[in-house]
């Protein structure tokens, strides 16, 4: 099998060059190519001798991604893409460009162990982790399709904080100044809020923005919506992004995807913003894109009276306004409904 060169680092590039029987710094070049000149071929790398590009074409692949469908531009100029990767499983991006940024919301695993009841990527459980290269890759082959991309989110499907090395070694490929360079600050690394990662994370001392989906203030109600809660609950995850907080002088975005009727009272939006004072954050509710029956998005004035509730908030607050029918709906419906066709 051919190897896939999208997902290796400086070093793994030199160390491949060396493989192949050529210096180190050829490798240092291919990996220009690859990260910093997006690269369609080896055949696009004019500075490498043919002799060393015959040896690339017959031992190696670039590795980008299979596209399998490209859900339309919406109204709001977001764009669904659906993967089909190597084994034949299937997973999605998220393109949403707006006049400031252009952002795209990438996963970090096939389905997700984690089964939050209103989440749609849920319904499929975990199938497998993505490989470095496989999180990369969604960012280079759209970039390949001539979109231009300022920000990530790992907001797709999985949880990035269950994958936690590929992630971030796919985040630093995705900042690294010699290849991609994204700015650090441009990419935010969404979790339902596993604790010895939220720790482990903030020990390390990254400098990509974090993001703690919380979705409920009450440990109760919390349990029921995301089980991960039992084993780390609200009291102790508050904790957790506190200690981030304070050990990377960063701040943390809280997410509260509103649910009509579930979390948008006016006791929730008091406990909510008894935990948001709490601590130095910034708040984002995303009222909830309909995935199926169970659950359904409050009316926008509904929204709107949650907002005044909170409000005032020390801490920035956002809503992302989308709308239900948008391509930038729900993350793991696509894939979800290619896996049904295929059953
Ligand atoms: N597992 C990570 C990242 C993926 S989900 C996490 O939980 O943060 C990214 C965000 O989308 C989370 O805040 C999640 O609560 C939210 N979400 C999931 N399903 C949704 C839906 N149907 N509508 C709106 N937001 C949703």
């Amino acid at each position: 099998m051919k190897k896939r060169l999208i997902g290796l680092t400086i070093a793994e590039c030199e160390l491949y060059a060396e493989e192949i029987g050529e210096k180190k710094y050829r490798g240092r070049q291919l990996y220009k190519w690859i990260y910093a000149k997006k690269a369609a071929s080896f055949a696009a790398m004019t500075d490498l001798a043919a002799t060393v590009r015959d040896k690339l074409n017959e031992t190696a692949e670039l590795g980008h991604l299979q596209v399998a469908e490209i859900d339309g531009r919406s109204a709001s100029g977001s764009v669904k893409y659906l993967f089909r990767l190597p084994d034949g499983r299937h997973i999605e991006s998220v393109y949403i460009p707006d006049d400031s940024r252009k952002t795209l919301c990438i996963s970090s695993q096939v389905g997700c162990a984690l089964n939050c009841q209103f989440c749609a990527t849920a319904r499929l459980g975990l199938q497998r982790h993505l490989s470095v290269g496989e999180i990369v890759g969604q960012v280079l082959t759209i970039m390949q399709l001539g979109e231009e991309i300022s920000n990530i989110v790992f907001m797709g499907m999985g949880e990035p904080f269950a994958n936690y090395e590929n992630v971030i070694r796919a985040a630093q490929l995705l900042s690294d100044d010699n290849g991609m360079a994204i700015g650090a600050r441009r990419i935010v690394i969404s979790t339902c809020g596993l604790v010895d990662k939220i720790i482990r994370y903030a020990d390390e001392g990254h400098k990509f923005r974090l993001a703690i989906s919380l979705n409920s203030p009450f440990q109760e109600q919390r349990v029921q919506l995301m089980p991960v809660s039992r084993k780390w609950d609200v009291d102790t995850l508050c904790e957790a992004v506190k200690y981030y907080a304070k050990k990377s002088r960063k701040v943390p975005t809280i997410e509260y995807v509103l649910i009509a009727g579930v979390n948008d009272s006016r006791e929730h939006a008091a406990a909510l913003k008894k935990i948001v004072r709490s601590m130095p954050c910034k708040v984002n509710l995303i009222p909830y894109n309909t995935t199926g029956a169970l659950f359904a998005r409050p009316s926008t004035q509904q929204i709107e009276t949650f907002v005044r509730w909170l409000l005032p908030l020390k801490a920035g607050l956002s809503v992302r306004w989308s709308k239900g029918d948008d391509a930038a709906a729900a993350c793991g419906q696509l894939a979800g409904k290619k896996q049904e066709r295929m059953e």
